[in-house]
């Protein structure tokens, strides 16, 4: 999920390669490590923490060699340790590897490969290790690589270094990789930056490409080694605002990156056919004996928390959502058959974390659902599940909510099964549509309507987000980031709720946005009319099959037929943008807005 360098061509590899992960720097990581290959062997140099502690440890003047490869890495196996940052090799020392990405099927290769000597957590590993089993059974590297990758599922990007050559290979799957050309070097990336100080010539790989650079050329092949053109094209960023991929801002980026966190996600978590959920990192009794569920949030974070309790309820578990803020002061009466589950994308958010610390000793079962690996919170919980976003730099959160979501949707199928006895609910159609998720976002991101309504009102007095059942947290979400990076006053409520007190602002201006998911959507739209007949503008958040808002709505923001449960998150994406473009509109500082902190390290 975070940063590659690669480089091959005249003069020493360090300096560049280092430069190329300062330069990624943007992107968030735990860990930082470089190898490059002289003629005595590979040499790999690895720390946790920050690039300054790598480039501390490493004395650049004698660390030799033209050709090598970088990493920045974004732990998803493993804590931020020493033995876990990348490069990896293999047994004998032969090959160093570098991958951004998760590579599912990990468990079952590091089982066949049990005479291999391990030494980190990582999914990673097993890629030089199969790499080694295949130059031991005499193929070249360009061979070995080819038939490795083919070992593979996952999403990745890998780039590799073999003793003796001064090749570097590369291949990609679902994670990003550009190659550069300069005049006296090829480099590889896993995004422009890293090498737009030395050359503006970019060449975007495809998946399943598989490249070949040494310092006299390169070469690209499919996944059946017939050789594939992918054109250079000059890019003309301004290197300041290269960080943001082209994007003018994290927040844009972020939400534009939620297709691909996605699918890291529900990938090798959930199965459609076989209508189960797995996740690798609970042991099968982590929900014996629960019948009832707490979650602990703050923030957008409370919202997915929020969404979940509904998930549950429809399931048949009792579940509450709490502020954890307020949690921690005054704890509800728990007992061994409560699990109460921490959401926060940081995993350092002091209210939650005191609000997990309020109920230790009482036998209460701990799970917490967060985005960094290792985070103090992995540490306070019985268990872990991650939500696999990538690293989130925006303040305000778009795609860990996403993540969020979808992961408390799969959890809350694991829950369901566990208190049915281990019996799988008919669900195959909820698993087809969260399949499906990544590429109902990319249809919403690829024809953006949020604009024109950003547009028309961004001016307004006040806003109001409205929405019943999972599209009551969405509401809320959705004024929350509008308030956030808009400072305009923006709220969300029930729509059951409106006519009980809200309903007193309501004007002709005071835009109203109405969110359907496929649920008691004509309660829903009783209220739209309510509105309506206050003369406040309606936008509607709706699904494609649904046209009958159309006729009380001034606006109508589509999203694709999908699952109910799945429907809130298309639902947020249509809101993410209007918020965004409106801010952009009233040229707010998107990414850092006033007064907040990505991370809430203060209760
Ligand atoms: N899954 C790998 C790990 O945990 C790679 C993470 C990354 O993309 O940086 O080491």
């Amino acid at each position: 999920m975070c940063g590659i360098t690669a480089r091959v061509g005249t003069g020493a590899a360090i300096g560049e390669l280092l430069s190329g992960l300062r330069n990624l720097e943007y992107r968030g990581y735990d860990s930082a490590g470089v190898a490059t290959v002289t003629p005595d062997g590979i040499n790999v140099v690895k720390h946790q923490g920050e690039i300054d502690v790598l480039c501390d440890a490493i004395d650049q003047s004698s660390v030799r060699g033209t050709t090598g490869i970088g990493h920045t890495r974004w732990s998803t196996h493993g804590p931020p340790t020493d033995a876990n940052a990348h490069p990896h090799t293999d047994c004998l020392g032969q090959v160093a590897v570098v991958h951004n990405g998760i590579i599912d099927n990990y468990a079952e290769l590091k089982d066949e490969l049990s005479a291999h000597e391990f030494t980190s957590d990582t999914d990673t590993e097993v890629i030089p290790h199969l790499l080694e089993e295949f130059l031991s059974a005499g193929y070249g590297p360009e061979e070995a690589f080819r038939r490795t990758v083919d070992q593979l599922s996952g999403s990745y990007a890998i780039a590799a270094v073999f003793e003796g050559t001064d090749t570097v290979f590369g291949t990609r799957s679902g994670s990003p990789l550009v190659l550069g050309r300069a005049s006296d070097a090829y480099y590889l990336a896993s995004d422009v930056p890293a090498f737009l100080e030395y050359t503006d010539e970019v060449a975007y790989l495809h998946d399943g490409d598989v490249v070949a650079m040494h310092p006299d050329g390169y070469t690209i092949t499919d996944t059946d080694g017939n050789s594939v053109d992918r054109p250079f094209e000059t890019i003309d960023w301004d290197p300041n605002d290269a960080g943001k991929g082209g994007f003018d801002h994290y927040m844009l980026k972020e939400i534009y990156e939620q297709p691909a966190a996605l699918r890291q996600a529900i990938r090798g978590r959930a199965d459609p056919l076989e209508g189960r959920v797995e996740f690798e990192e609970l042991p099968e009794d982590a929900f014996a004996g629960i019948d009832t569920v707490h979650l602990v949030a703050m923030g957008t974070s409370y919202h997915a928390a929020l969404y979940a309790t509904t998930l549950l309820s429809d399931r048949g578990i009792p579940a509450h959502a709490f502020l954890s803020g307020e949690y921690g002061s005054n704890p509800p009466p728990v007992d061994d058959s409560t699990l109460v589950i921490a959401v926060t994308q940081s995993g350092e958010t002091a209210d939650t974390l005191s609000a997990i610390r309020s109920i230790q000793g009482t036998g209460a079962h701990t799970l917490a659902l967060t985005n960094v690996v290792g985070s103090t919170i992995t540490r306070e919980c019985e268990n872990t599940v991650y939500i696999r976003a990538g690293p989130e730099i925006g303040v305000a959160a778009t795609k860990s909510f996403s993540s969020q979501v979808a992961t408390l949707i799969l959890l809350s199928e694991r829950l369901s099964y566990d208190t049915n006895g281990g019996t799988p609910r008919e669900s195959s159609d909820l698993l087809s549509s969260l399949a499906a998720l990544p590429d109902d976002v990319q249809r919403i991101l690829d024809e953006p309507t949020a604009e024109s309504v950003a547009a028309t009102y961004h001016d307004a007095d006040s806003y109001f987000f409205i929405g019943r059942g999972i599209a009551h947290p969405v509401a809320l979400e959705g004024a929350l980031k509008f308030k956030e990076i808009t400072y305009d006053h923006a709220e969300g409520f029930s729509a059951a709720e409106l006519k009980h007190g809200p309903l007193a602002l309501v004007t002709a201006n005071t835009p109203v946005f109405a969110v359907f998911t496929g649920r008691d959507d004509t309660k829903t739209l009783h209220n739209v009319k309510e509105v309506r007949a206050r003369d406040a503008p309606i936008i509607a958040v709706t699904a494609d099959r649904d046209t009958k808002v159309d006729d009380y709505a001034d606006h109508v923001l589509r999203i694709p037929d999908t699952h109910h449960d799945v429907a809130g998150i298309l639902a947020n994406v249509q809101l993410q943008l209007v918020s965004y473009m409106a801010a952009d509109m009233l040229s707010r500082p998107i990414d850092k807005p006033r007064n907040l902190a990505k991370s809430v390290t203060v209760e």
